[in-house]
């Protein structure tokens, strides 16, 4: 197939702090030529995570930062173009580790079909399989290892992997209170999602609202944040509680290390097990998380929104949405 004009987003220079003009700059280019075993893909959709401002920086993380002069990287859906490899033929629908890019080239063995569920729009594979949903299912069922009757809380709760999160821990009869920044969002996660509680933390003091709706102190804490609110949670820790470390949004943008938390001595007084993890530890395992996640899905458990911005052009301005708070659910970018 014959295509003659290929956009890349390109990691310009390093951000420091917010994301700023001129870091990522929209280039044209010829679309790559794929080699022997892979295939050339036409971007449909990108999935804008948080970590995509972390693997801009230069700091040590969890897998390489994107190199100065290459495409920004993100998970990618699209239909295969062209294949030099046996495995997809053209009009195959694929997901990998892409790249803001209308057109990207991928070892054929990185491709995988998305996963699909009857009844569920394609582009929902990003709000509840990949890897969304694998990351709320192994942090809270295995790092998390909450029991009936236990408080979770959950940090931005009302975001891609926190709703989630917090449904499967009602599904498995937590009482569970979410943390969001504005009333509408806390008014969905109780409303549509049937969380027990939650709180607005940009318009209250987290510390005294946590005390007020976790009466029994929290078991489980599922930090998506970090800073002052994994604080404040930190502070009402039970005994032998969890706490999940999957995020810590409010720092990404940090030009310097942030202060510990003061609570920290609770870890030793309550006996608290505070462990990170990254989805990719469970890759192994997805289909586990997808058997679950059908499983809530089909009975009526699990619902989430999609905030879906048209057009690659629009990339960055996206992206800038996770920090603020403007996104309403798993961030998408339409790309054709
Ligand atoms: P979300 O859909 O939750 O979007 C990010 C949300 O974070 C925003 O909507 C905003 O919601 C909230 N937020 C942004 N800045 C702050 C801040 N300074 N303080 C408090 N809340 C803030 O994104 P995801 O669900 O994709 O990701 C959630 C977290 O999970 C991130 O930290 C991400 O890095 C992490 N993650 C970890 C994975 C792992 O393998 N460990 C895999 C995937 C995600 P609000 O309006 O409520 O402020």
């Amino acid at each position: 197939m014959s295509v003659s004009v290929n956009r890349q987003w390109i990691l310009n220079r390093r951000p420091v702090g917010e994301i700023a003009d001129g870091d990522l700059v929209l280039r044209t280019s010829a679309p790559p030529v794929p080699g022997d075993g892979e295939v050339l893909v036409r971007t449909t959709y990108l999935s804008l995570d948080p970590t995509n401002r972390t693997w801009m920086s230069d700091v040590d993380q969890y897998m390489e930062p994107v190199r100065i002069g290459d495409p920004m990287r993100s998970i990618a859906m699209g239909v295969v173009a062209e294949s030099r490899s046996g495995r997809f033929k053209s009009g195959d629908v694929v997901m990998t580790l892409g790249s803001w890019s209308d057109y990207f080239t991928a070892p054929a063995a990185a491709l995988t079909p998305p996963p699909r569920t009857p009844g569920v729009d394609v582009q929902a594979v990003f709000g509840i399989f990949y890897l969304i949903g694998p990351t709320a299912y192994f942090g809270l069922m295995e790092v998390g290892a909450p029991k009936i009757g236990e408080t979770l809380v959950v940090s931005a709760a009302a975001g891609a992997v926190g709703s989630l999160v917090g449904q499967i821990g009602k599904a498995i009869g937590c009482r569970v209170v979410g943390i969001a920044g504005s009333r509408e969002k806390c008014d969905w996660l109780i409303e549509d999602l049937g969380f027990d509680a939650a709180l607005d933390y940009k318009s209250e003091a987290v510390g005294p609202a946590l005390r007020r709706l976790c009466p029994a102190g929290i078991d489980v804490y599922f930090d998506n944040v970090g800073g002052e609110i994994l604080d404040a949670a930190m502070g009402q820790m039970n005994l032998n509680g969890r706490i999940v470390e999957c995020g810590l949004i409010a720092h990404y943008n940090d030009t310097a290390p942030a202060p510990g938390p003061g609570n920290y001595p609770r870890i030793l007084m309550k006996r608290l097990r505070v462990q990170g993890f990254i989805i990719t530890d469970f890759m192994a395992r997805l289909p586990e998380a997808f058997r679950a996640l059908t499983t809530l899905h089909a009975a009526g458990r699990l619902k989430w929104r999609l905030h879906e911005v048209q057009g690659l052009e629009n990339a960055v301005d996206a992206v800038k949405l996770l920090y603020s708070g403007g996104n309403r659910g798993k961030l998408l970018v339409k790309v054709s």
